[in-house]
């Protein structure tokens, strides 16, 4: 390893780097990938994606047992093992980033451990040793964004990361944001007990998100017990032994109010992490909001060094961390790699699921482009009712001339899975007519998605 010249020296193993690394060994380049913890996988299999999806299918189970079972002729005692379910938690964590390690022995890449510090173009140093490479590439991610007044101590004020693996179910808790980490993490510990409040700066959840959906979501978690406290800022936070005491006020001002919790999960957003990294050193050129600022290519203003993922502009997701990673590798080998991120999809994994691809109404509002909604309830799709899951709807939009899909908005079972129909039509270009002529197996979820598609041309046929 020592002498080897990299054609592409990679910083961080998170799905953008080590999807990336895996693409360029395929085309046949000497990959080595710089990652300082222990396992690999980055951000989303070892404290974001995977322990959480792992945490909300168990918790879930433990929810149905209480609230599903018996109106489907199922009398069961159930007890919560949380334990078991952090250890199964951190056995999925566990397999999955061995098989990142597997895949990088498959593909000859090296894995060279320890953190990254850039000192010149075309060399990197690891814990004090110079690596040389080709092409070096940024793919650091991101940590949460903190709170001023409110110190994370991952105790009693926990980020994402306390937040998979508190060790007692908290009586109380509040979570400081509504978007998608806060609310599905709010939904596992409601789910197992805790009684969650979910305060938001704005007036709405899920910032970004269709509004009617948003609206909908809403209402559907405040049954499940969840209370939001909407367009109130929290400003400072006390730690005492018998919890967290939070100082609150109107978004817009007003008068300041004391909670209580026994746990504060702050989730407000996340940041790129660059934290010595050498950027301004090597003089990598950042934006106002700390993203390391890239070309279409990812090239940053110096030559040679390339970004992906988190750390740049865009959807912080993993998917969009790996297609950049995979557009990039192609690239570098001569080929036209190419990320499409108008079919970006969105999904938080709550339950119901809610699932988002293209535009939403109030994005084509705004600019002014003319389109139809067609809109289909789960409470009219058979195999809803045959499972009893008839909470949400889907929404196809598409544009009033040229039938062209633009947006899709879905909240209800499995939503996630469904949203890839419309992502493939989309990113084939195709029409709400082509979306409603195909095959659509019966009786399946995915019907709603057909009947919303024919809804478009006023011709849904279920209901
Ligand atoms: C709780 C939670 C749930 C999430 N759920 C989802 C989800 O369901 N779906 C989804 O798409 N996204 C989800 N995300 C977001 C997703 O995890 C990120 O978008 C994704 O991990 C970004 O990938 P990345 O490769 O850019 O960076 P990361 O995954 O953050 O990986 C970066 C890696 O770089 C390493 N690193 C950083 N600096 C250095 C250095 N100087 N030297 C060596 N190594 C370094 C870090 O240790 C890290 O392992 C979730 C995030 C969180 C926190």
């Amino acid at each position: 390893m020592a002498d080897t010249v990299y054609d592409l020296l990679i910083i961080g193993a998170g799905p953008g780097g080590y999807v990336g690394a895996i693409r360029a060994a395929q085309l046949g380049m000497k990959v080595g990938v710089i990652e300082k913890r222990a396992k690999l996988g980055g951000t989303c299999l070892n404290i974001g994606c995977i322990p959480s999806k792992a945490l909300l299918q168990s918790s879930e189970k433990f929810r149905d047992s209480q609230h599903a079972f018996a109106k489907h002729g199922i009398k069961a005692a159930v007890e919560l093992d949380l334990p078991t379910m952090m250890k199964r938690k951190d056995g999925v964590v566990d397999q999955l980033t061995k098989g990142v390690a597997f895949l990088f022995r498959k593909h000859k890449i090296d894995h060279i451990a320890g953190h990254g510090t850039i000192k010149a173009r075309g060399l990197v140093e690891v814990d004090g040793k110079p690596i040389k490479a080709k092409n070096i590439v940024i793919a650091t991610g991101s940590e949460s964004t903190p709170l001023p007044g409110v110190a994370v101590d991952e105790k009693r004020i926990v980020s994402s990361t306390g937040a998979i693996a508190l060790e007692a179910v908290p009586k109380t808790m509040i979570v400081i944001g509504a978007g998608y980490i806060g609310l599905e993490m709010g939904s596992v510990w409601s789910r197992l007990g805790a009684k969650v409040t979910v305060v938001e700066f704005l007036d709405r959840i899920v910032p970004g998100m269709d509004g009617e959906v948003a609206k909908q979501f809403q209402r559907i978690l405040e049954k499940q017990g969840l209370v939001f406290r909407l367009g109130s800022k929290v400003t400072a936070a006390k730690t005492g032994n018998d919890g967290v005491s939070l100082t609150l006020e109107p978004s817009k001002g007003g008068a300041v109010e004391e909670m209580k919790a026994d746990i504060v999960l702050v989730a407000i957003g996340r940041r790129p992490f660059v934290d010595k990294l050498g950027l301004d050193a090597v003089g990598v050129a950042r934006d106002k909001r700390g993203f390391i600022a890239v070309d279409a290519h990812y090239q940053t203003n110096v030559p040679g060094i390339y970004a992906i993922g988190d750390a740049i502009p865009g959807p912080m997701l993993a998917h969009k961390a790996e297609e950049e990673g995979v557009a990039l590798a192609e690239m570098l080998a001569g080929q036209a790699g190419h990320v499409n991120y108008e079919t970006v999809p969105g999904i938080v994994y709550t339950w119901p699921e809610v699932a988002t691809v293209g535009k939403t109404e109030e994005q084509l509002k705004e600019a002014g482009i003319a389109y139809k909604a067609g809109k289909f309830p789960f409470t009219a799709n058979s195999r809803a009712i045959c499972n009893d899951e008839r909470e949400g709807f889907v929404k196809i939009l598409a544009d009033a001339k040229t039938d062209r899909i633009l947006g899709a908005h879905i909240i209800g079972a499995e939503a996630g899975d469904m949203i890839h129909a419309v992502v493939n039509v989309m990113e084939f270009g195709g029409s709400a007519e082509d979306l409603a002529r195909s095959f659509h197996a019966h009786p399946t979820y995915n019907e709603a998605v057909r009947e919303a598609a024919l809804a478009v041309a006023g011709r849904a046929r279920q209901i």
